[in-house]
């Protein structure tokens, strides 16, 4: 069987496919403050354990895996109904705010729950810390199939050895590998490629 690929994978590479090469090939990893905020966040939710709230079975920190589709990784939350419902819960920092990123590592977490226990994941939720509220995330054909697609394009990523472009846009505002990644100067055409083309060359 090839390596597992990390569900966290999943989500660095919705948010920008280089970022996720940059952590899971190049092992670089940086805390701003979006990092900082959400480690607190997860800190409520990193010890596993379990509580009965209402009659629910409520376990934290739960490991998860997926042999079909080669995943690994943990959910903050599952819960466990009574009915036989299975709902995980992924907690982010922030207020209430759809994001595609956080929908994939979600839908990923549902299709390792249904394979492992056998019982089919409907809908899940992102628990947003700052605003305290749920925004319920139905498990559709289409999150399935991106869960897919996803890991077998980090897959080819990964055996391949290559850095992916930078995407040098509003995300990078926020990304906490900027400075390791310099996502302008690879990008820019110009002034900086003939520096670039030096940098490495041995007879200068
Ligand atoms: S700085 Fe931009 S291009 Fe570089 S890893 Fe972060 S989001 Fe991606």
């Amino acid at each position: 069987m090839t390596d597992p690929v990390p569900i966290s994978a999943l989500q660095h590479w919705a948010y920008c496919p280089r970022q996720c090469a940059l952590i899971h090939q190049e092992q670089a990893f940086e805390d701003n403050i979006h990092t900082a905020r959400g480690q607190a966040v997860h800190h409520l939710v990193d010890q596993p354990g379990y509580e009965i709230q209402a009659g629910v079975r409520v376990e934290r920190a739960l490991p998860l895996w997926s042999e079909e589709y080669g995943l690994i990784g943990k959910a903050d939350l599952v819960e466990f109904h009574t009915d036989g419902t299975l709902y995980p819960v992924e907690f982010k920092h922030g207020r209430k705010r759809g994001a595609l990123h956080d929908d994939i590592q979600l839908a990923a977490q549902a299709l390792c729950l249904e394979e492992m226990l056998g019982r089919p994941v409907a809908k899940g939720a992102i628990y947003h810390a700052s605003s305290h509220r749920r925004r319920e995330v139905p498990i559709t054909e289409a999150l399935r199939r991106l869960v897919v697609e996803t890991t077998q394009a980090i897959r080819a990523m990964l055996a391949s050895g290559v850095l992916p472009a930078p995407v040098n846009d509003a995300r990078c505002r926020e990304c906490s590998l900027h400075d390791i990644c310099q996502p302008t100067v690879v990008a820019a055409p110009g002034p900086y490629r003939g520096a670039l083309g030096r940098l490495f060359d041995p007879t200068d």
